[in-house]
């Protein structure tokens, strides 16, 4: 727990989110900002700052939470994007690492 982290604060229940999905060691919830008409973020409880700093378990649980979260909102077989936005190339907002599951229109490639 990390006291100036915005998911933090949603993970103790501090801050609102949407949630759709919560087990043990992860949280998913809908971006506030939705950029497509899927658009829900996958984050660990445990506060890492980026992907590079979650251990292999942690990660494997993120993608398999991000799978299931893309199964639930309908676009597992239209198809879905997970990002990771990581450093400042990327516009990374905020440092505790998020999985981005995007879906339910046309994506481009490559990305803007
Ligand atoms: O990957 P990046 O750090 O740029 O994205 C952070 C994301 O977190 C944004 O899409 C933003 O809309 C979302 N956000 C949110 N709820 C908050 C704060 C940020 O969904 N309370």
């Amino acid at each position: 727990m990390t006291a100036d982290c915005v998911f933090c604060r949603i993970i103790n229940g501090d801050a609102t989110a949407r949630v759709v999905l919560e087990t043990d060691t992860v949280l998913a919830f809908h971006d506030i900002n939705p950029q497509t008409p899927t658009h829900v973020l996958v984050i660990p409880k445990e506060h890492f700052p980026a992907v590079g700093d979650m251990d292999p378990t942690t990660a494997g649980e993120v993608l398999a939470a991000a799978h299931q979260v893309a199964k639930a909102e309908g676009v597992d077989e239209s198809g879905y994007r997970l990002v990771f936005n990581t450093g400042p190339d990327t516009g990374q907002t905020v440092f505790h690492v998020h999985c981005h599951v995007l879906g339910g229109r046309e994506l481009h490639w490559p990305p803007g």
